[in-house]
């Protein structure tokens, strides 16, 4: 067997947490900490749609998504990114570990942890 290096992710969450219905928390690799609002990540659904996929608009209006929405499952897609089931029957988001970390330093939807 040659020693072929691993080809390493450059996002990677050490880990993900469930803290209730409506927060996830994400540990990444390189130590920061992200909770995620259930209510702000489904707003901010990548899929067909709730965003245009030829220009990128987002066609999801937020206020169509009450602040009550929860995360009834989650479940890691392909070891690259997130699909949720959500309280409101939506599930065709796949939030990729890029975009997810993107959220959280641009603080559109998420507070970084201390
Ligand atoms: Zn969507």
């Amino acid at each position: 067997m040659s020693s072929i290096p691993e080809r390493r992710q450059a996002i990677e969450p050490r880990e993900i947490s469930q803290e209730s219905d409506t927060l996830l928390r994400i540990t990444w690799a390189d130590g920061v900490g992200c909770d995620y609002k259930a209510a702000a990540l489904r707003r901010a659904c990548p899929c067909a749609q709730c965003v245009n996929e030829w220009t990128g608009e987002r066609t999801l209006k937020p206020e169509a998504i009450a602040d009550e929405v929860e995360i009834n499952d989650l479940a890691i897609v392909g070891r690259y990114a997130l699909n949720f089931r959500w309280s409101d029957g939506h599930e065709t988001g796949i939030y990729s570990f890029q975009y997810l970390r993107d959220l959280c330093e641009h603080q559109e939807v998420a507070g970084q942890l201390p």
